[in-house]
This record gives structure tokens, sequence and C-alpha cells, in this order.
């Protein structure tokens, strides 16, 4: 039994071919990679009783990960997070069969970690010594320690404006870190000139194919967890859309390996109203987007104006029946109190806009009766500190407790 059953890297466009053995980034013609494995001998070699006794990591999936030798894996213990049901939340919208996959419990509080652990093990096995990326500040956060557990150098440009907390774990990290008064678009001209004259590999999203085998194990697990039945639909707060596209592919490669059949879930691109780029083109009926000029959100993770993976993401909606849709700041920050109140998670913003998304679909009946719908959180509440008002009256020493009063009545600030 092989560790890894990677075949070979294919182009998404012009389906050229490449090595895994040799550093690669983006397809002479311009397009992200995809690595492709030996599914008919995975089909015959690999069975789901096999899974039983491994690992609670993404780890358990070696063989349709592209990590060659174990030696090379870089891990902190990412994976296998939980598939909860949310009854109260989903009783309120109307969705009885509703469950929250929680990515907030991973190794630096985003699903960035699946990505990072990937991605960061396969340039360790390529022997990459120094890497460059932007991020909005998870991705950077994620890749700049693992990059540490694994000895390579990281840089990282981030926006002024990403989640503060996410500037510390790069800087403790001990990662080069810039900052760029823009967007994400301007950090990644920063890191292709850095690329380009200090050689580094380029981490950049989709421009290096392995972190989307990371994020793909999103899709391994909700089928796994699900005792191989799917679900109806699959919500996800999409930026560059990655996960998506992970998710997506998970179900292809477990469908051509024969552990699920029938009909794939409607998976749902959710974006917010001040950058819906995806949402105009699948409204519009495109196979790619355009730049989303002046794009602003307090869901940082998805304020992607213009995603290299778009048309993948388009393709994956199309292909199962989904949607895209895209949801308001309030709407989101209301949701996210919503759903601490009744079900006592605290989620991040764009976790929070995938709820949101959902409620809109089940009342306009996209979403129908009884089905089941998986909500992913793609990180945790406590990252984002000032998405949250917490005014609470201020009681001297010796004094009572006010009676009436709740934190962060008034509505939420920022
Ligand atoms: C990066 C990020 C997203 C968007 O992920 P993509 O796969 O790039 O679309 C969503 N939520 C959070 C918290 C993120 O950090
Ligand atoms: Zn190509």
């Amino acid at each position: 039994m092989l560790f890894s059953y990677v075949s070979h890297l294919e182009c998404a466009k012009c389906a050229a071919s490449y090595s895994h053995r040799e550093r690669h980034q983006l397809c002479a013609c311009g397009s992200p990679l995809l690595v492709r494995y030996h599914l008919e001998a995975l089909r015959k070699a690999w069975s789901k009783s096999d899974l039983a006794g491994r690992d609670n990591s993404l780890w358990r999936y070696h063989e349709l990960l592209p990590v060659e030798h174990e030696a090379h894996v870089v891990s902190l213990g990412e994976g296998m997070t939980p598939l909860l049901p949310m009854p109260r939340a989903g009783a309120g919208m109307g969705i009885p069969k509703l469950y929250m996959k929680d990515e907030g419990l991973v190794p630096t509080g985003s699903f960035k970690a699946r990505g990072a652990a990937v991605g960061v093990s396969k340039a360790k096995e390529l022997g990459v010594r120094a890497l460059a990326m932007p991020t909005n500040g998870n991705a950077g956060a994620a890749w700049a320690l693992y990059a540490a557990r694994a000895g390579i150098e990281a840089a990282v440009v981030m926006p002024v404006d990403a989640p503060y907390i996410t500037r510390g774990e790069v800087a403790i990290s001990g990662a080069r870190l810039a900052l760029v008064d823009g967007l994400i678009s301007d950090a990644g001209k920063i890191v292709a000139q850095a690329v380009r004259d200090e050689g580094l590999y380029d981490a950049s999203t989709l421009k290096e194919p392995y972190r989307i085998e990371g994020k793909k194990t999103m899709g391994l697990e909700i089928a796994e967890q699900m005792g191989w039945r799917l679900p109806d639909v699959i919500l996800y707060p999409t930026g560059g859309g990655v996960g998506l596209i992970g998710i997506y592919k998970a179900l292809l490669e477990l469908r051509e390996i024969g552990w699920i059949e029938g009909k794939l879930p409607r998976l749902v691109a959710v974006q917010a109203a001040g950058c819906a780029p995806i949402v105009k083109a699948w409204e519009e009926g495109r196979s790619e987007s355009s730049f989303w000029s002046e794009s602003a959100t307090i869901a940082f993770g998805i304020n992607v104006p213009k995603a290299l993976g778009d048309f993948l993401v388009l393709e994956a909606v199309y292909a199962t029946g989904g949607c895209a849709i895209a949801v308001r700041d309030e709407e989101l920050l209301a949701e996210q109190r919503e759903v601490a109140t009744l079900e006592g998670a605290f989620i991040c913003p764009e976790g929070a806009a995938v709820f949101a998304a959902a409620r809109r679909l089940r009342a306009s009946g996209w979403i129908k009766d009884e089905e089941t719908v998986i909500a992913l959180n793609t990180g945790m509440g406590i990252k984002y500190p000032d998405t949250v008002r917490a005014d609470a009256p201020i009681v001297p020493p010796g004094g009572t407790l006010p009676t009436g009063s709740q934190a962060g009545e008034g509505g939420e600030s920022r």
C-alpha cells in the first residue's frame, strides 16, 4: 500500500500535464494546476474500512493527498473537525436538518490550516527553503506557522486592515511580514515582484497546486462523517473559492473510487454584498468573473475582488445545480449573534454569512422542506473581536449585579 497515489499535475484549462516531483506554479497557459491520482488503482487497493483506527486528522486520507513520503508530513493536528447538528438555529430558519462543520477548531483558528498543512508538507518534500504569499490574514497566519514547523522561511504580505491577530500569528512565527495599504490583490503584486527578484516559492492561492488538496479534505470528512451519504446542500463562504473547488474535487474523487454514489450536493458560493464577483457572474450565466472594484466587507476572508480559480468555482456551482448568493454585512452580523445565542457557537463573520444565506435560500424555497444542509464555519469568532459589541454596565467593587442588562445590547458596532 502506497502512502500516496498521486500521479501528476494537470492544467485545469488546457489539460497539459506536469510532474508532481518538480516545482511547478501555474501552467504555461496561466491557469492553475490540479493534482491527479491513480484512482483506478486506488479503487482496488483502498477501502473505507482501512480508515478505522487511523489518526483523527486529515492525514487519515493520505492516499488521496500529494505527499509521497510520510517523513515529509508537517502537522499540528489539523482536521476531523466536528459536524454539529444546529437544531435551534435550524428550527428558526425552517431547516430542521441543519449542520455546521466547525473549522474554528483547527490550529491557527481557521480552515486555512488544512491548505497550509498539505501545501507546506509538499513544499518541504520538493525541497523549498523559502516561500512568499499575499493574504487576507488567515492564510498568511497558517502558512507562516506551518512553515516555521517545517523549518521553511516565509514572507507574508497582507492589507493593513486584515484582522489584527493574524499579524501577530505571522510575527510570532518569525516570518517576514509586510503590510499594504490596499487589498489582497495589491499584496499579490508585491509578492509577485519578490518572487521574481528573490526566486521565492510562490504560495499564493492556486499558484501552487497543493493548498487545494488540503482544503479538499473538508469534503472527504463531510462524506465520512455523514456515513458516506451526502447532504442535499453545502454552503461555503467564497473568497478565492479554493475550499469550494476542493470540496467538489473531493466528491468527484470519492465517486470515482466508488465510495459514494448518486447526486452530489448542490454547492452554494456565499459572498458578501460588498464583494460579490462570483455571484454577479453566476447571475449573468457567465463562466468567469470580473474584477470587483472598491470591494469592502467585514467578512475579511471573503474580500477577494477577482479569484484566479473563479471559473472552477462557477463550474462546481453549475455542475451540481447550486447557486451563488450575496449577503449584507448587517445581515451576517445579526446571524453571528443569532448562532451564538441559540447554539453557543461563536463563529466567524464569513461563517455567519453562510447561515444568513441558508436563511434566505430557505425563505425563497430554494432549500426545500426536510433537506439536509451543511453550513461551513471557516474560522473561530475569537479571531475577530471587533465584530462584537460587548458593552456592559460597570459595577463598583461591592456593588450589585444590575438586572435586565445584557452584554452587547444595542446591536453590533464597527
Ligand atoms: C480564506 C477564508 C475564506 C475563503 O476561503 P476560500 O477557500 O479562499 O474561498 C472564508 N472564511 C475564512 C475565515 C477565511 O479565512
Ligand atoms: Zn494550461
